[in-house]
């Protein structure tokens, strides 16, 4: 097995992506966006609103239109500096569908079939888009147009990775250097916020009853942590068996303000200082949201020069790879 590395990719590169099915929330924040923002400096990073991927299930075109543009715009009210970290959506730079073609002809039909979120996504019945079986395929496209070479990932999107390693492996192989293999690095946080109503699932913009979602009114937020699940136990502590909803709110507050609760084991006062910390960290972002929402071209300029920037490595890679499999350029 060769797990050749192209000379392209001799900076750190990473890729985080979104996908615009619904409202970012907090968990979006504190495990994705924020520690993008952190590494501005000192990675070279994508921020990648996955657009195509809010298609593999029925869906409102009206509200993936809409999701991506408000997506893009809480990234910057949040500080992603769009300067060092292009904003990029997924269908503005063509090469990932003509890249995900090119994938398919190095996947097999068994890798795609047996991702597990192909399988659970499918069993709810219904007609099945071809789309969810091949979306790891355009995933793995999205990681190697760019040289990533790192790819920050929670374990739902292991199998993921590993697909996008295996066929960037197997075309280098078969076909000759072309891709940079990709590693996948945990966040240093490894922030897993929990639905505030449901703390054994992970928070999901399309899933559950319990999200803080980041444009959320104050007055929605207080209600929503108000209502989170506790337990019977009286005592503030992280205990993830058998008090997953306390666990979670000490985890939140502590991502939030570096520290743990107070000196208490009132549920009442815990989840004042949660509510009291979101609010610290949503407040500035809100305002800025609405100052940049007010002038949505802007944030469409901003798409397009992430669309720009990012476009000469994606089009080497698809030439490359086109070269290398054999077709005419
Ligand atoms: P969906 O329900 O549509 O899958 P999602 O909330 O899982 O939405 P994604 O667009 O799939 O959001 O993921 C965007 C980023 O946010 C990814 O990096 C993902 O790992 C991270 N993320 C999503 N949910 C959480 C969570 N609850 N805690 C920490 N990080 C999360
Ligand atoms: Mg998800």
């Amino acid at each position: 097995m060769t797990t050749t590395v192209t000379a392209a990719a001799t900076r750190t590169r990473r890729l985080t992506g979104f996908q615009p099915t619904g409202r970012l929330h907090l968990g979006n924040l504190l495990g994705a966006l924020r520690p993008l923002i952190a590494a501005q400096d000192a990675a070279e990073s994508i921020a990648l609103i996955a657009d195509l991927h809010a298609m593999t299930m029925d869906h409102d075109p009206a509200s993936v239109r809409r999701h991506t543009l408000e997506q893009a715009t809480v990234m910057l009210a949040a500080g992603v500096d769009p300067e060092r970290t292009p904003i990029v959506v997924q269908s503005q730079v063509r090469e990932h569908t003509e890249l995900h073609y090119l994938l398919e002809c190095v996947a097999a039909h068994g890798e795609a079939a047996r991702m597990i979120q192909f399988k659970e996504k499918s069993a709810a019945g219904g007609p099945i888009r071809l789309s969810l079986l091949t979306y790891p395929v355009l995933m793995a496209a999205d990681i190697l147009l760019y040289d990533t070479t790192q790819v920050p990932v929670g374990e739902d999107q292991n199998q993921h990775l590993e697909l996008a390693r295996t066929l960037a492996i197997r075309f280098n192989t078969k076909y000759g250097d072309t891709f940079t293999v990709p590693e996948g690095v945990r966040p240093d946080s490894a922030a897993r916020i929990m639905d505030l109503a449901e703390p054994t699932r992970k928070m999901g913009k399309s899933t559950g009853t319990g999200q803080i979602r980041l444009l959320d009114p104050p007055e929605v937020i207080r209600r929503t942590v108000a209502r989170a699940a506790t337990d019977q136990v009286g005592l503030v502590r992280r205990d993830r068996d058998n008090q997953p909803g306390v666990t979670n709110l000490v985890d939140i507050l502590a991502e939030l303000t570096g520290r743990p609760p107070s000196d208490t084991t009132s549920y009442a006062t815990l989840k004042r200082e949660v509510t009291d910390a979101i609010e610290a960290v949503l407040t500035p972002i809100r305002a800025r949201h609405a100052e940049l929402s007010a002038n949505p071209d802007s944030v469409r300029a901003v798409l397009a020069a992430g669309a720009e920037k990012v476009r000469p490595t994606a089009a080497a890679t698809v030439r490359r790879a086109r070269e290398a499999i054999g077709l005419l350029n």
